[in-house]
């Protein structure tokens, strides 16, 4: 009886091939959710890229600004002085006294030389100010070329998103119908070596060795393997052998 029950035991080979189809399932769907993870990492990068370029442009305008208000304020300083010796001369041809009229002189003087010198630094900075203006169009130009680009790179993610998870659907359904066919706790099983494998649950051997991880198995173990009588497990990491035919 017992020899009788050996024979008609069930082939296991169609359970190994329903498996190796669901983990194929598994697989991709295991690579999509990477893929679905990573999105936001890349819409990030597309974000920064664009903010960066956008503070870019900032910077160099509040530079040029900065530049602007030095240059008003040298303005004003050189008015304050020509306000200073129009008064100054004003005085000096009022005055009959010589000494007087020397030292206002003087004093004129001192504040023809400030001017002077204001006014080259206003043209130093207005001279800044011509120099800045090509980098600030190239930051402009360099920012509106972002805008499109990650426009574009943001609109092609997040058509990659819908269709990865419309596939992923597709196949999260097919799995589900591919596990309904096979024994509940062989798929138990396969499932478990498949959540904590990071690879396969289902591996080939070959002369003798598990590709899960090229550990040599029994010949015992082989000899069952060989068999596709059972379901049989590498005794060295635990996942399910088939014999490739
Ligand atoms: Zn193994």
């Amino acid at each position: 009886m017992r020899r009788d029950s050996a024979l008609i035991s069930k082939n296991m080979q169609p359970v190994l091939e329903q498996l190796l189809v669901l983990q194929n399932r598994d697989q991709k769907i295991r690579t999509i959710e990477r893929e679905l993870k990573m999105a936001p990492v890349e819409k990030k990068e597309f974000e920064e890229r664009l903010a960066s370029a956008h503070a870019a442009v900032e910077a160099i305008k509040h530079k040029g600004r900065e530049i602007e208000v030095a240059r008003k304020s040298l303005e004003l300083d050189a008015h304050v002085r020509r306000d200073s010796i129009a008064k100054l001369k004003t005085q000096q041809f009022q005055t009959r006294k010589n000494e007087e009229f020397a030292a206002l002189g003087n004093e004129v003087k001192r504040y023809e030389a400030e001017v002077q010198g204001i006014e080259d630094k206003e043209l130093e900075l207005m001279d800044e100010t011509e120099k800045l203006k090509p980098q600030i169009a190239e930051h402009e130009k360099h920012l509106a070329g972002q805008k499109t680009q990650v426009a574009e790179q943001l609109g092609d993610l997040k058509a990659k998103i819908q269709a990865i998870e419309a596939e992923l659907q597709r196949l999260t359904a097919e799995r589900a119908t591919l596990a309904a066919q096979i024994d509940e706790e062989v798929v138990e099983r396969y499932e478990r070596l498949f959540a904590s494998k990071g690879d396969a649950a289902v591996v080939p051997i070959e002369h003798e060795v598990c590709m899960g991880c090229h550990m040599k198995v029994t010949t015992q173990t082989a000899v069952r393997v060989k068999g596709r009588k059972e379901i049989v497990g590498c005794e060295q990491c635990g996942r399910i052998l088939y014999l490739e035919v």
